[in-house]
């Protein structure tokens, strides 16, 4: 085979065959095939995209590269969830302890964050003595008896992801639908879960703009998943706003105890109510409506809280020293009238510029520092009114970027819906 050759097919909007991605999936991987004709290759997938079965074969090559995780020592059927991504999106804190609540197994290896916010892992090593890291068999232990243990992605999922990945980070190859609906499922796949519920976001936030791309991302890891014989439902929602009101490691750890305890941010509680519903329906065979009723009730009645205060005791963390630091300023609206919209971007980069996401993966992170949205969307504020609060440490940076992010009107305008659809 021949890597210029196929290339070219693909610049030619040929048909590529299973050997010949699982060629340049190889070759890649062992440096025999150099970054600059992978660049090519990727951005002429960019350009003239996959039909299904290319995308097919792509996901079983990259799925192949490394181990499938074997979770057949734990007991009961598996769910995993995933979210593309977003500013204060701390779900997966929230859903965990709901679903292991409901005796819902939930073995979660999550990842650290390139970008404007740390990953689940950093958020949780906010929570001082928290260890990320354990064997498989203590993983697999911890879930038979407290139903929930998350941890570090080992290095062995999917390595071809990880070097295709930076790659697509540096080359403009990142917003295309069947790399990331491949780089995704086959991450999921490869993670051993029996069942999967997707979060697609698209919206400023998020790395798909428009709600028509992510309907069809969605599709298409539905289908890939349905595929493997792990059924998967995908939520598609909005996320042109921050989702709760707290951006920050430290910070949004505190947000999902609040969550947890059946308070805080309406939209962000819905939301990871609707997610763990549908996780718990899949995994007891339930009807939806009964799932919700479930989850709802653990939270009422605080068993999904206990079940998260039970995960971080097991883990070595001290759920009474949360990294949050108390040097905190305030900022004052400089109008009165209607928050139409709250940027999440940038929001995100002022959060990065505080310390609380790295770019490189060698970067440290402050896991206290970040952003508490007092007023949201929808709110009507006045003139000097408190609307936000940022936590930092004594980088020298200017607060007042923030007020940037507010769009305030003398006319409420009309939203999209937090959860705009689900795709099963
Ligand atoms: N997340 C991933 O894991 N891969 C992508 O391509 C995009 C988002």
């Amino acid at each position: 085979m021949n890597v210029i050759e196929i290339i070219d097919k693909k610049r030619t909007k040929q048909k590529i065959s299973y050997n010949e991605l699982e060629y340049m999936i190889n070759g890649f991987l062992n440096e025999d095939i150099k970054d600059y004709q992978m660049s090519a290759f990727l951005m002429a997938i960019c350009i003239n995209g996959l039909e299904k079965n290319e995308i097919y074969s792509l996901v079983d090559s990259m799925i192949k590269s490394g181990n499938i995780i074997n979770l057949s020592g734990i007991n009961g059927i598996k769910v995993d969830k995933h979210s593309t991504g977003g500013i204060g999106d701390k779900t997966t804190l929230i859903i965990g302890p709901m679903v292991a609540s409901c005796g819902v197994p939930f073995a979660k290896m999550s990842g650290r964050g390139l970008g404007y916010t740390g990953g689940t892992i950093d958020k949780l090593e906010a929570i001082s003595g928290f260890k990320t890291n354990m064997t498989e068999l203590e993983f697999k232990n911890q879930i038979n008896e407290i139903g929930i243990a998350i941890i570090s992605q080992t290095e062995s999922i999917v390595p071809a992801d990880k070097k295709i990945y930076s790659l697509r980070d540096v080359t403009g190859t990142t917003e295309s639908i069947p790399l990331i609906a491949s780089s995704i499922m086959s991450k999921k796949i490869a993670s051993g879960a029996d069942r999967i519920v997707l979060d697609v976001k698209y919206g400023v936030g998020a790395l798909i703009k428009n709600k028509e791309d992510a309907i069809e991302l969605a599709k298409l890891m539905v289908e890939i998943g349905n595929r493997y014989n792990k059924k998967t439902i995908a939520l598609v929602t909005n996320m042109d706003n921050p989702l709760g009101n707290m951006v920050g490691n430290g910070l949004e750890v505190k947000e999902a105890i609040d969550i947890l305890g059946y308070r805080g941010n309406k939209d962000l509680k819905e939301l990871c109510i609707v997610l763990a519903s549908y996780m718990v329906s899949l995994s007891k065979n339930i009807d939806y409506k009964d799932a919700r009723k479930l989850v709802v009730d653990n939270l009422i009645n605080g068993s999904a809280l206990d079940k998260f205060k039970e995960m971080v005791e097991r883990q070595n963390g001290n759920i009474n020293n949360i990294s949050i630091s108390n040097n905190v300023i305030d900022i004052k609206s400089n109008k009165t009238g209607y928050i139409n919209n709250i940027n999440s971007l940038i929001i995100g980069k002022l959060s990065m510029d505080l310390g609380s996401g790295r770019k490189t993966k060698e970067e440290s992170i402050n896991h206290g520092v970040g952003i508490e949205l007092i007023k949201l969307v929808g709110d009507y504020v006045q003139k000097d009114e408190i609307i936000a609060k940022i936590y930092l440490d004594n980088k020298s940076i200017d607060v007042n970027e923030l007020l940037n992010a507010y769009i305030i009107e003398d006319k409420l305008k009309q939203f999209d819906p937090l959860i705009l659809g689900v795709i099963k």
